[in-house]
Order: structure tokens, then sequence, then C-alpha cells
């Protein structure tokens, strides 16, 4: 696997160099991360109904490696000093208060990029299990999959997003590889961890034909993968970029309609994959 260098990212500042998004993508170092009780967290929903099956108790972390173009949160998107330090007690007691609204769904935790807190989702998530809660991770998959065996240990639902299937395109919506997401796939599939996808639909960007086929051609390869969903493209996320002083550029570009929408949709059923 490539390990990406800063050179080759975005010049966006706060760009993470830390030493977390080093370990999360180093060959080098694969030893699986110790149990973290305090993470940076940029919000909380009680009640999502989004992120994966029910009701569920959703945590968004802060950080993520990943710069997509149509980004809804760029604010979670640098680990900062505006990001919430909290604790795993802290997050229990909350998702305690809550718990009987969460019987049919659980808990999911997004971001940002949950996994470069690996330590401390992990510990979020055994203890959720020990509260016979559901848990679902919403990943970019883009970690070496060695350093996420702690938190898929006890995460019941991984929700993968695949922003593309075609390299250069993948790169041009996330400034990254594609290479460590296919990787971290075909892992999900060989532990037989259940998992959905999620592909955004971005019209002139993300739906050329050749890409949509592909992306439908090696999900349906994997085997363990329940549902796709694909989401519509969508600018609620637009003023965040203008408030940070950051060029949006896909503020001409509308969402996909019905017609648009369907199109793809059948592309992945004609690969027999479930779609919503
Ligand atoms: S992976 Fe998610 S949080 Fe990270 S840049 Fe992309 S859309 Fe934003």
């Amino acid at each position: 696997m490539t390990i990406i260098s800063d050179s080759r990212l975005p010049q966006i500042p706060g760009f993470p160099t830390s030493e977390v998004i080093q370990q999360a993508l180093s060959m080098r170092d694969r030893t699986p991360p110790a149990p973290v009780q305090v993470g940076r967290i940029h919000s909380i929903e009680t009640c999502g109904t989004v992120d994966g099956p029910g009701i569920r108790f959703v945590i968004f972390t802060q950080g993520c490696p990943l710069r997509c173009l149509y980004c809804h949160n760029p604010d979670c998107q640098t680990i900062n000093d505006d990001a919430t330090v909290t604790t795993v007690d802290e997050i229990m007691a909350r998702i305690k208060q809550t718990k009987n609204y969460l019987r049919n769904g659980g808990v999911t935790i997004s971001g940002g990029e949950p996994l470069m807190q690996p330590g401390f989702v992990a510990e979020i998530f055994e203890r959720c299990h020990q509260i016979d809660l559901h848990t679902a991770l919403d990943t970019s998959g883009y970690i070496a999959p060695e350093l996420a065996e702690p938190v898929l240990k006890n995460t019941d639902l991984v929700l993968l997003d695949i922003k593309s299937y075609h390299p250069d395109l993948f790169r041009k919506v996330t400034s990254v590889s594609i290479e460590p997401t296919l990787k971290f796939a075909r892992y999900l599939a060989k532990i037989g961890k259940p998992t959905w996808v999620r592909f955004v639909l971005v019209p002139g960007l993300t739906d050329i034909e050749e890409n949509v086929v592909s992306l439908a051609k090696f999900v349906s390869s994997l085997g363990n993968v329940e549902k796709v969903e694909i989401l519509p493209f969508h600018k609620m996320g637009e003023y965040k970029w203008q408030q940070m002083g950051l060029p949006y550029v896909l503020g001409d570009t509308q969402p996909p309609t019905p017609e648009q929408l369907d199109h793809v949709i059948q592309i992945f059923r004609d690969y027999r994959l479930t779609t919503v």
C-alpha cells in the first residue's frame, strides 16, 4: 500500500499531519491500539434515523484524513482545540439515558473518521455490547485493517463509504488513494462482517457510468454486503465551507434527479445487490 505523503494532499490550513494518521496508514507499525478513555468528538445526535437500522445514538468524532469535495461536515475534518474532549464514561452515561429508545436501533459512531481514534471507539463499542446495544461504525475504511481490529471485534455493522471506484476519480473526490479503502473492504469480506456500502451520487462527478458499474461489480464480489445506500448529493454543508473560508467547488452542482437516482439504483440491482 502506498503511504500518502502530506505533500500530495490539499493544502488546507490545519490538515492533519498527526502521528495518529501516520500510524493509521503505516504498514510498519501494526500494533493494535490500546483502549483509550478520552476522545475528541464533534457532536452527538441522540435519536438519529439515517446512520444504521432503527433509532440510534450517533456520535460524530473529530478528525478525518479525507477531504471530500462534497463533505457536509468540513468542520469535522481537523482535530483541533475546538473539538469537544470527552470520556467514555461521559458518553456511556448519555447513552444509558436514551437506552430505552435504542432497543430496535443502537449506537453508531460516525465522523469525521472514527478510526482515527480507534482505541476510544473500541472502548465505547465494548461497553455498548456489555449493555446489549447494537453497534455500527460509519467509516471510509482509510486505515490499515490490523489497526481497526479492536474496533471491529465489537462492531455489529459497518457502514462503509466508498466514494468512487475509478482510482483517479476517487482521488479527485477525496484527495487520497482508493487502495486503503479497497483493502479494508476486502478485509471486512474476509472476516464476514455485515456491511452496508454507501455511495454519494454527484451528477457530473461520481455518476460516470463506468465508475458506477465498476463499483457495483466490486461490491457484488465481496459477499458480505447486505445493502447499498445511494445517497443523493446535497449542498446542506455549503455554508460551513464559506464560514471556514474554504473553496466549495460543487456550488453549481445540482442534486441528482429522480431519474438519475433510479438509473444508478438499477445498476446496483443488476448486480443482485439490495439498494435503498
Ligand atoms: S470522509 Fe466524511 S468527514 Fe471525511 S471528508 Fe469525506 S465526507 Fe467529510
